[in-house]
């Protein structure tokens, strides 16, 4: 009888990606991948623990899973898996908990599962899988590299996942070639500190850009960079790629310097701004979003309005703005002075409104411009959608024939729910 398995995924891209990479290994080993709402005689849950709510979630789907399915087999993999298995070990009805080194070897463990005996393997992570996901029929997750080495004090990632190494550019570059033959119209690079990729095998990221300039894949997207990996050089083949999309994530997580130090980020406030001013300056139209973490020990109402201040005068087109969490091990766990819940929230608030702000600028900026749009799959009341290559949302009444496809738009709709509609008799 054909065995099937369902996954579940929390945390970042990088998590979807490998999901994606183990659901295929299931397949070829006969499994069928049915919904993670129905019956399986598998269930895999792919934790993050970049936040306590990240964790919370996680613990919340298990112990949902466990009571529904006593018999079927149950995993937990990942970064909670990684940092906390003792605590997953503790719910009844777990039988195998692997960390980010072992998740790969899932299908061996599974073969000897016994449910009267829970396995746990958290070997400290430092292999390198490239994996690849596909979100709908037009764009697929990339990853490149993995790790970190910079140990931000408020972060767990480098517990989690281990120090910084990545792919090969000649094996991207292959993995590019058979997605191209698959129809892929775009691919977004991601990892958890990308910036860094190629450093122990003497290639760099721009190095990666160049390649991959040259290939048949019309876009890239830039998931994440640090500003201080950001450089000149990049910008400038940016600015003139026809492919490397003029979109950039880049962390900020505060705007005051001295917070900024006491996170042991790599820059100051000054170095953030001129990176984004110079990235401005070349690529006019580009979005850049950034990161902010509201409520860092310590941040005083002055630290954090002269976050609120910088940022307004940054021409920044979206924040994604996180309230400052708690993390086990982490040195940000010794400075005294906390920050109350409500302040937080108070604090994540006023930043997500000027966040709001700042997206409106960016589309009335925007508005009558020209630009290509990748026509996604979903369809949602006869309306289909699509981001433009600077990251606009865009719409129009669906037509199956442009799924998957790249059309040049003037956005000169935007409609009452802020999305631009190009339909051509508007
Ligand atoms: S750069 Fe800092 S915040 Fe980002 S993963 Fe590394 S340690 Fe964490």
């Amino acid at each position: 009888m054909i065995r099937t398995v369902a996954f579940y995924t929390l945390g970042c891209k990088l998590n979807f990606a490998e999901t994606s990479d183990m659901s295929r290994q299931f397949s070829a080993a006969g499994y069928q991948v049915v919904d993670f709402k129905e019956t399986a005689d598998v269930y895999v849950i792919n934790t993050c623990a970049v936040t306590a709510i990240a964790e919370k979630k996680g613990r919340t789907i298990i112990h949902q899973i466990v009571r529904r399915n006593p018999d079927s087999i149950i995993a937990v993999i990942g970064c909670f898996s990684q940092l906390s298995p003792e605590e997953i070990a503790q719910i009844q009805g777990v039988d195998i908990i692997l960390g980010n080194n072992d998740k790969y070897k899932i299908l061996n463990y599974i073969d000897h599962c016994d449910k009267q005996r829970s396995v746990t393997s958290t070997s400290s992570p430092s292999d390198f899988v490239l994996s690849y996901s596909s979100d709908d029929r037009t764009r697929t997750f990339l990853k490149i590299q993995d790790g970190c080495d910079y140990f931000c004090s408020y972060c767990t990632i480098p517990f989690a996942r281990g120090h910084n190494r990545s792919a090969r550019i000649a094996d991207i570059a292959h993995i590019v070639e058979q997605l191209a033959q698959q129809h892929v119209n775009e691919i977004v690079l991601t990892g958890i500190n990308i910036g860094e990729f190629g450093k122990h095998h003497h290639e760099t990221f721009l190095q990666l850009l160049q390649v991959l300039e040259t290939t048949p894949i019309p876009r890239f997207r830039i998931s994440s960079i640090e500003p201080n990996l950001i450089t000149e050089e990049m910008i400038t083949f940016i600015a003139a790629s026809t492919k490397i999309l003029p979109h950039f994530h880049i962390p900020l997580q505060s705007g005051c310097d001295r917070i900024l130090n006491l996170m042991r980020r790599k820059y100051s406030r000054q170095l953030f701004a001129d990176k984004i001013n110079s990235i401005k300056q070349q690529i006019p139209h580009s979005f850049i979003a950034a990161d902010v973490i509201a409520g860092f020990p310590s941040e005083t109402e002055a630290d954090f309005m002269d976050t609120v201040q910088f940022i307004e005068r940054l021409p920044l087109a979206y924040l994604h703005v996180f309230p400052y969490s708690e993390r086990k091990n982490t040195q940000a766990l010794t400075i005294a002075e906390k920050v109350s819940p409500i302040e937080k929230k108070r604090r994540r608030e006023l930043l997500q409104t000027l966040s709001t702000q700042k997206h409106q600028q960016f589309y009335q900026q925007q508005t009558d411009s020209v630009h290509h749009v990748l026509w996604e799959a979903t369809q949602h009341r006869n309306t289909m959608y699509g981001f433009t290559d600077n990251y606009i949302r865009v719409k129009k009444t669906f037509d199956c024939q442009a799924v998957n496809t790249i059309e040049t738009v003037t956005l000169s709709h935007l409609d009452a729910d802020g999305i631009f509609s190009v339909d051509s008799h508007k």
